[in-house]
C-alpha cells in the first residue's frame, strides 16, 4: 500500500515520538515507521535497568514523568511513553522496518 507524507519519522523511539509531536503542533502531516514496538531500544533494555536521567529529563510533550523513585526504571518509562501516544493520539505504524530509502527529485521513496 502506497502512502504520502509530507514528514517520514523512522523510529518510533522518544526522539521520534518529542518529533510527531511537535510536527502535529505545527499541523505537518507526518507518520512514524517504528521497525518493533513503541520505544523499542527501551523494551529490549535489561528488565531491571533504572534510568541514570531523572524523570523530569525523560519528559516529552510537556506530559509530566511521575516516578516512583528519582530515577525512573525501565517499566515506568515504557507505560510513560505509551501515556503520551495515547494522549496524543499520535500516528505511528508499529512493526513496520524501513527497508530502502531513495531520494528522487523534491521526494523520498521509502519501502517499508
Ligand atoms: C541500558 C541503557 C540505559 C540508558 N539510560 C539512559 C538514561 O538514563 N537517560 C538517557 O537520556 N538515555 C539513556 N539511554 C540512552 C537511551 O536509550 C536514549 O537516550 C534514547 O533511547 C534515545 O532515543 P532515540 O529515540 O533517539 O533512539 P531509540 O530509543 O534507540 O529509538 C530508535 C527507534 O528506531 C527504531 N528503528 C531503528 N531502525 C529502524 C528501521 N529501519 N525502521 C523502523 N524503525 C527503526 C528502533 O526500533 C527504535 O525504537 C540508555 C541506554 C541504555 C542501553
Amino acid at each position: 500500500m502506497q502512502k504520502n507524507v509530507s514528514l517520514l519519522i523512522i523510529g518510533g523511539g522518544p526522539i521520534g515520538l518529542a518529533c510527531a509531536i511537535e510536527a502535529q503542533k505545527a499541523g505537518i502531516n507526518y507518520l512514524i515507521l517504528e521497525k518493533g514496538c513503541l520505544v523499542n531500544s527501551l523494551y529490549h533494555y535489561p528488565v531491571n535497568m533504572t534510568f541514570f536521567s531523572t524523570s523530569d529529563k525523560l519528559e516529552i510533550g510537556n506530559v509530566p514523568f511521575v516516578s516512583n523513585n528519582a530515577k525512573p526504571v525501565r517499566n515506568e518509562a515504557l507505560e510513560y511513553y505509551r501515556r503520551v501516544t495515547d494522549a496524543y493520539k499520535l500516528n505511528i505504524q508499529l512493526f513496520e522496518e524501513v527497508m530502502s530509502i531513495e531520494k528522487n527529485d523534491d521526494f523520498f521513496t521509502v519501502v517499508s
